[in-house]
């Protein structure tokens, strides 16, 4: 078995910039910007994800509160308090954890997030934005960090590439895909984006660059789908028990990273930057014109 040799695109780096920047503003400016999670039941990822961004919320100056609502709660009652919040001028900005109890329309609850509050690109506004090239601060956190993953290294600059993007959710897939392609948002790529209904996803993939992972499938992409020295962006999380704790993977196979040029680590990798990004954009949404666009 040959050794790992890609070089390692961590987040820890950028992350940490990201949040001293929001932070020295928030000192600066002497603001408390308030960030909202509206959660309905709460299963026990939602509830460690949202321990962690509310301690982090924390260290940079920011509130990070939750409104939790039963369970059994109908589609009208979280319309309700999602609406109820965005008018709340004490509320700066607003996430919703999916996924929601089944028969809820998650687009209808979406759409009742203002879009000034939308810290992470829920609403037909924000993804009009970031589809047209507009860079504000409330593209989806998820699809901007990877982007400043592969900005912060010249070797991984998208522009010119060949870029393959494995998924296409609201989330991550499709905007990704979009300021990929865009000349606006960093990314000046040539882009194709997989989905469950491509013929040969590992041919698209075996062409790319930059292959971007948003897939959901932990392992899915083995190191034969990886061209030999891609840029390879793993955005999957899968977060499984062990005897001592938990353990972390994505959607790329280990052995990926003997043949990849570069590879973002999982942990510690897009995740990290996700965070910080949401960080900023809930700081930029109580100070519009402190923060300039990202890109
Ligand atoms: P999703 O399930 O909404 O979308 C997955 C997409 O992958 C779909 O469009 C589907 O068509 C495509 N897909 C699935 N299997 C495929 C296959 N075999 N070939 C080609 N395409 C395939 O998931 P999501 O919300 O976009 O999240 C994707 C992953 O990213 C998950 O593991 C999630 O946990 C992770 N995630 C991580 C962060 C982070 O900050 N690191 C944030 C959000 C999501």
């Amino acid at each position: 078995m040959a050794e790992p040799s890609a070089n390692l695109l961590r987040g820890a780096p950028i992350a940490a910039a990201i949040r001293a920047s929001v932070s020295d503003a928030l000192k600066q400016h002497g603001v408390v910007p308030h960030l909202v999670n509206v959660i309905v039941g709460g299963d026990e990822t939602s509830l460690s994800y949202l321990g962690a961004i509310d301690k982090l919320a924390g260290k940079l100056g920011l509130l990070s509160s939750r409104h939790v609502l039963p369970a059994d709660a109908d589609e009208d009652a979280i319309v309700a308090a999602v609406e109820g919040l965005g008018a709340d001028p004490g509320v700066h900005g607003l996430m919703i954890q999916f996924p929601l109890p089944r028969g809820v329309d998650a687009r209808r609850v979406a759409r009742a997030v203002p879009p000034l509050k939308d810290v992470d690109g829920l609403t037909i506004e924000s993804l009009g934005a970031c589809f047209s090239g507009e860079t504000r601060h409330t593209a989806p956190a998820t699809a901007a960090a990877v982007i400043e993953l592969l900005l912060s290294e010249p070797a991984c600059d998208p522009a010119g590439k060949e870029v393959c993007v494995i998924g296409r959710s609201l989330v991550v897939g499709r905007p990704v895909a979009a300021m990929l392609a865009s000349s606006a948002q960093g990314g000046n790529a040539t882009v194709s984006m997989c989905h469950r209904g491509t013929a040969d996803t590992p041919a698209h993939a075996r062409r790319a660059d930059i292959l971007v992972v948003a897939a959901g499938v932990k392992h899915l992409v083995q190191r034969d789908w990886v061209k030999p020295g891609a840029v390879v962006v793993d955005v999957g999380t899968h977060a499984e028990p062990t005897d001592t704790g938990w353990t972390v993977s994505g959607d790329v196979h280990p052995d990926v990273a003997e043949v990849a040029g570069w590879l973002t680590p999982v942990p510690g990798g897009v995740g990290p930057v996700t965070n910080a990004v949401l960080m900023r954009h809930v700081a930029a949404a109580a100070l519009p014109d402190v923060f300039e666009p990202a890109w």
